[in-house]
């Protein structure tokens, strides 16, 4: 039932995008082609384009004639939740292009079931081996989970809600300054819990050895992306 739906909805997605016939013909190519890189080999290649942009050496790219290229069809590499925070813009600190990498974005990196709907559609139709939870320093969502105040809207407060049981985690064992710092890795961890435990579809990539999970969190300061599970892997 729930895979009926979400095949639909990635239908209706896919059309939105390229032409059903398009999607169809990147389906079949990626059931007959081993192109797609490994979760590993992507996951390096992020962190080497992290490196070239921590270095002010990002790559100079074609736009225009990679822009045309893709009009047909995406095959992204990487899937990244990451916060939407204006700082954290995952092309930039990945160093990447167009069409490289299937991003959504919600404030808190949160997986909400909108967020889940999303990386379903690029792990069940684009195909993508390499699923990356960011979480970034000095976040502005976890800070307000952190402060326990009332938001003023229910919207808000839908964000705080997934934060939270990241906070009360950090705080048996982080208190005052530690105490953010904290909540934002738990809130990785917590991120990448909720997107295993709420998607059938992520699930199931995941332990058919499809799709790997990798928790990071980028330094607003140096740039530096640094993966927080200490295998490109993920338990349950
Ligand atoms: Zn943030």
């Amino acid at each position: 039932m729930i895979r009926t739906l979400c095949l639909s909805l990635a239908l209706s997605l896919g059309a939105a995008v390229v032409t059903p016939s398009a999607v169809s013909a990147q389906q079949s190519s990626h059931a007959s082609s081993p192109s797609m890189p490994s979760a590993t080999e992507v996951w390096n290649s992020l962190m080497e384009g992290n490196g070239r942009f921590v270095a002010g050496k990002s790559q100079v790219r074609d736009l225009v004639s990679l822009r045309q290229k893709l009009a047909s069809g995406q095959s992204p590499k990487a899937i990244i939740l990451s916060c939407s925070d204006s700082r954290v813009g995952p092309e930039l600190i990945f160093d990447q292009s167009l069409g490289d990498v299937f991003v959504v974005r919600t404030a808190g990196n949160v997986a909400d079931a909108v967020a889940l709907g999303s990386i379903e559609y690029a792990v069940d139709h684009l195909h993508s081996p390499l699923l990356v939870v960011l979480g970034h320093q000095k976040c502005g969502a976890v800070n307000a989970a952190c402060s326990g105040e009332k938001m003023p809207s229910p919207n808000l407060d839908a964000i705080v809600e997934k934060i939270n049981p990241a906070v009360a985690q950090a705080k048996s064992y982080a208190h005052g300054d530690d105490l953010v710092e904290a909540a934002i890795k738990e809130n990785v961890h917590q991120s990448a819990k909720d997107v295993f435990a709420n998607s059938e579809i992520i699930r199931d990539a995941v332990k058919s050895g499809k799709l790997k999970v990798v928790e990071a969190e980028y330094e607003l300061d140096t740039g530096r992306v640094t993966q927080l599970n200490a295998s490109a892997s993920h338990h349950n």
